[in-house]
């Protein structure tokens, strides 16, 4: 979608900044009750979903030009889509969207990414890992007692952060999958990026080549069904990559197939984990992770700027994401008590890292894990807990500068100590 598709919808923010903060109804506090991290970082109307939608507007009709200070603007957001979802409790309006497009727009014109980004862009070229490490290492992970099944049409996709700075998630994964008797191969060293870091910058040309490429190895390989531990990656292939390339490929999320896997009797959690754990809902794998449909109908106009939509819309207002399996999780590990912070499920608080925010901004993304573990410490817990590698690894980050006492878990790492399994 170009911004020129946008431009209705654009048109009709009505500057009311109700995409700062989580929707009234949903508020339980007043100190955790924004949802926009830029702007509460940055305090200027610029820096939120309705500022950056009229700057996006303004250079669609050729008002503003891509400035640096604008692409500043446009960059400083981790794409988190929390404005999207409290948008949309009365406007439903995209300003999520819009920002990509302004991003893709901002591409396509030479001007965008930043520095920092398009230095992660080549390496994820050359490398096939934003990270500039060796492709033959990406299965350094694996250890000798994880057993592959080369022959399985399950692929467990590791993903850049975990076979390269989050191995123990990669570990717990696998480990998990053996202990269920769940065959699953990997692409070891031919695995290359979701292309998530790519994409989310707006260089689209780029990420639809990664997009392709991915797929047509996935089905030369005969692969069927995907499980992910990355909520990044589950994204990428579960709603964006359709959007672009066509794959009917199931994707499974660890926490999905976690308690599919407890249910039906495979995993048997024994072992006592003694821990007060909160957690935090992944964007990627909440609010975001409900799949775009197409729409295609008429646009009435009621009133001036006041559009009904025949037939309505798809209302893609998050509250479809993966959030009930990995609590269902959480609450069958003996010892683990789960308390609940203010902003949770689709109106969670984004962890800071994403929309290539720890790389060009991480005094952004610091402040941003800072604000969410402050959350995390106020409900009492001992652990927070994710499932996400690169959300794990800026909250680690910040729980390591407050020198807090709060620890970090990935779900799969508590799911293997109560199997009784060992790193
Ligand atoms: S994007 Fe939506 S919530 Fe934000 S200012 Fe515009 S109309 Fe209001
Ligand atoms: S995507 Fe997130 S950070 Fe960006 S403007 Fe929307 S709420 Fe703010």
């Amino acid at each position: 979608m170009t911004l020129g598709d946008y431009e209705d919808m654009m048109d009709s923010c009505v500057r009311c900044s109700l995409c700062k903060f989580i929707p009234q109804l949903a508020i339980r506090s007043k100190r955790f009750s924004s949802i926009c991290p830029s702007i509460d970082f940055y305090d200027f109307h610029a820096y939120s979903g309705g500022g950056r939608m009229i700057a996006a507007n303004a250079y669609h009709k050729g008002r503003v030009e891509l400035t640096p200070e604008m692409l500043d603007v446009l960059y400083r957001c981790t794409n988190c889509g929390g404005c999207e979802v409290s948008c949309k409790w009365v406007y439903d309006l995209e300003p999520n969207e819009a920002i990509h497009a302004l991003r893709a727009a901002a591409v396509e014109a030479g001007a965008g990414p930043m520095p920092k980004h398009k230095k992660y862009i080549k390496l994820v070229e050359r490398k096939k890992n934003p990270y500039g490490e060796e492709p033959q290492n990406r299965p350094a992970w694996l250890t000798k007692d994880i057993k592959l099944d080369e022959s399985s049409d399950t692929l467990y996709f590791v993903g850049c952060t975990a076979a390269y700075r989050r191995e123990e998630i990669a570990v717990a994964t696998a480990k998990i999958l053996n202990a269920a008797g769940e065959g699953f191969r990997i692409m070891g060293s031919d695995e290359q990026c979701c292309g998530s870091p790519v994409y989310r910058v707006g260089d689209e040309k780029r990420a639809i080549r990664i997009m392709e490429e991915n797929i047509e190895s996935f089905k030369r390989a005969g692969i069927k069904r995907i499980i992910t531990s990355c909520s990044g990656c589950y994204n990428m292939f579960k709603i964006e990559y359709p959007r672009y390339v066509e794959h009917d490929i199931d994707v499974v999320h660890t926490s999905q197939l976690i308690e599919f896997l407890l249910k039906d009797g495979r995993l048997k959690l024994t072992k006592d984990v003694p821990l007060k754990v909160t957690y935090h809902d992944p964007c990627h794998l909440g609010r975001m992770a409900e799949p775009y449909e197409k729409w295609e109908g008429e646009k009435i106009e009621v009133l001036t700027l006041v559009y009904i939509y025949d037939p309505p819309k798809p209302e893609r207002r998050g509250a479809n994401g993966v959030y009930d399996a990995p609590r269902n999780v959480l609450k069958q590990i003996p010892g683990v008590e789960l308390v609940e912070m203010d902003r949770i499920r689709e109106y969670s608080y984004c962890c800071g890292a994403g929309g290539g925010c720890k790389s060009a901004y991480p005094d952004f993304a610091m402040a941003t894990a800072n604000e969410r573990v402050e959350e995390a410490e106020s409900t009492g817990a001992d652990a927070l807990v994710s499932a996400c590698p690169f959300c794990g690894t800026n909250f680690r980050d910040s729980l390591e500068s407050r020198n807090s006492s709060m620890q970090y878990f990935d779900l799969t790492e508590l799911v293997l100590r109560s199997i009784g399994g060992e790193q």
